[in-house]
């Protein structure tokens, strides 16, 4: 991979903002969220289409991305997409960790890893196979759930991971049968918790 001075370096960002980790390990923690574009999985569910293009989002410095995310003051900045790992993550995790600030990822896996994280949540998506390479990385695994061989997915997914990684079912939030499949697997499969997606039942992003 190509070395990329921090002073060149740029993300096309859809968005950034502070609120609450909606979802999973960290639900209702302090969170900047770093939005970048571009993805190629295309979940047909997905609630970021606006964001597959990365083409429509303006460039933004390294050393911008980094200012925003201290002058937050956050308890962790939370890298997303899109499919973050579309881009080289190194120079800016490292650069966030530089300034002391605690770093997330959350990524489908889909294209090889990169960045330094202080967490990883993974949710792979049968739309595009997962990188190996993420496997070895992984603190949460998070499967979105919409119908029953979801539920499939999620079981061979969690063989490919060490049993001390947290593992969550998230009903898909515009299909109505989703909350009871996850609910009943989870009765049923001890090792596998309900995420709910609070941000969207707050009504903030
Ligand atoms: S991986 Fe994420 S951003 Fe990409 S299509 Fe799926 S849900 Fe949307």
């Amino acid at each position: 991979m190509k070395t990329v001075s921090i002073n060149h370096c740029t993300y096309p960002v859809v968005e950034t903002f502070h609120s609450v980790q909606g979802e999973g390990f960290w639900t209702g923690s302090n969170a900047f969220f770093l939005r970048l574009g571009g993805c190629d999985v295309y979940c047909p569910w997905c609630d970021q289409k606006e964001s597959w293009n990365a083409h429509r989002y303006p460039q933004q410095s390294l050393r911008e991305l980094v200012e925003m995310a201290k002058g937050a003051n956050p308890a962790m900045v939370v890298i997303t997409g899109g499919e973050p790992l579309m881009h080289n993550l190194d120079p800016l995790t490292k650069e966030l960790k530089n300034q002391g600030l605690r770093v997330h990822l959350e990524t489908s896996g889909a294209h090889p890893f990169t960045g330094v994280f202080d967490w990883v949540t993974f949710s792979p998506k049968t739309y595009k196979m997962p990188d190996p390479s993420i496997y070895a990385r992984v603190n949460e695994l998070k499967i979105v759930v919409a119908h029953p061989e979801d539920l499939d997915w999620a079981s061979m997914q969690e063989s490919k991971l060490s049993e001390g990684v947290i593992k969550y079912l998230q009903p898909e939030w515009n299909t109505a049968e989703s909350k009871e499949l996850v609910f009943n697997y989870v009765l049923r499969h001890p090792q596998w918790r309900l995420s709910l997606q609070t941000h969207k039942f707050l009504g903030v992003r």
